[in-house]
């Protein structure tokens, strides 16, 4: 499948539900109203969009969420997922908390690998950032996928102005000791939190200071495959390696190779624009398969080059738990 710049779009970020146990405070308000069941996708609704993709060309899937882990029946979504021919990489992204208990049956039904989110290693910290969330659920997770092999594992770091910013050197220290791979992420401006996320946003530049002026310059790992938007890095001598997403301050907009499914069934063209093609709709109005890859085919045809930060282009339309990040 590709877009009229020739980006071949191969890789699919499926939202299972737009529900979660968190209320992070740069994703969602603490007074949330999740969408009613009927909205969105069935398993079998799911399996065929992502059955349609994956005969377009998707060889790449991503279960996100909200929460991913709060889909019912995820163990056997994920097998159904697996045994698609094409599907050659799934994996999925989750704040951990239900890993502990999840994370082997996980691995048995097909699931390659995991990135945990996890912003800092202060519990207090932690649950001011998450509202909800307690520290120990999450490392815990991390215990329990790595025993299960969901590797490599990444963790998401969500820089946040006088949330976690003055613990990014710490986190990076997680490298030293462990095969990780500790990606910083800018906050975006999605949705509600805009305002909150452009004051509070710290660019990769500065997060990386802050890491060498503790670490010295850190090292370029030579395994790059040039799509993942953040090429990795090495502390001298670090067994894990360190990654910078810059969506805001260094778009990666031309190397993008992403579609997204949200939960309610929209093919989404580009995390950071409003533009949406609605897929459910059709599908349950009785469309065949046919005419269902065509509108496939011909939104992701449609995608924009880039998303429009730096013109004030702002997504208003979701917050992010109804992305998937
Ligand atoms: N609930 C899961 C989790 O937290 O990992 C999956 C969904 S979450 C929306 C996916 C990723 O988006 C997480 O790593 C989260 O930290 C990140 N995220 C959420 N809001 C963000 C924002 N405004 N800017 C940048 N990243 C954000
Ligand atoms: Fe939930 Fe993930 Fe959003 Fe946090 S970032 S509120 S864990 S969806």
């Amino acid at each position: 499948m590709y877009d009229q710049y020739g980006r071949n779009l191969h890789y699919l970020r499926v939202s299972l539900t737009d529900a979660c146990n968190l209320r992070c405070v740069y994703c969602m308000p603490e007074e949330t109203k999740f969408q009613p069941r009927w909205k969105l996708m069935s398993d079998k609704e799911m399996l065929t969009l992502v059955k349609i993709a994956a005969s377009l060309g998707v060889d790449k899937i991503r279960l996100t969420g909200g929460e991913p882990t709060l889909r019912q029946n995820l163990t056997s979504l994920i097998q159904e997922i697996r045994a698609i021919p094409n599907i050659r990489d799934l994996s999925m992204t989750t704040n951990g908390i239900l890993l502990e208990e999840m994370a082997a049956d996980l691995q048995q039904a097909g699931l390659d690998r995991v990135n945990i989110s996890l912003d800092t290693l202060d519990p207090e910290r932690y649950h001011a950032i998450t509202r909800w969330g307690h520290l120990e659920d999450v490392l815990r997770g991390i215990t329990a996928a790595e025993k299960a092999g969901l590797l490599p594992l990444k963790i998401n770091v969500v820089v946040t102005r006088g949330f976690n910013d003055q613990e990014v050197v710490e986190m990076a220290r997680l490298t030293q000791e462990h095969e990780w791979e500790v990606r910083y992420i800018e906050l975006m401006p999605v949705g509600d939190i805009a305002d909150f996320a452009t004051e509070a946003v710290v660019t990769s530049a500065e997060t990386r200071s802050r890491i060498e002026a503790a670490f010295g310059p850190l090292e370029r790992v030579e395994d790059y495959n040039g799509h993942d938007p953040a090429r990795p890095y090495r502390i001298p001598g670090a067994p894990g390696k360190i990654g910078f997403i810059s969506s805001v301050s260094q778009p990666f907009c031309a190397g993008c190779t992403r579609l997204r499914l949200t939960a309610d069934g929209k093919l989404r063209l580009c995390l950071l624009r409003d533009d949406e093609v609605d897929l459910l709709t059709p599908l349950r109005k009785g469309a065949n398969r046919e005419t269902l890859r065509k509108i496939m085919a011909e939104a992701a045809w449609r995608k924009p080059w880039g998303h429009g930060l730096a013109e004030a282009v702002r997504p208003q339309q979701r917050v992010m738990s109804q992305i998937g990040g």
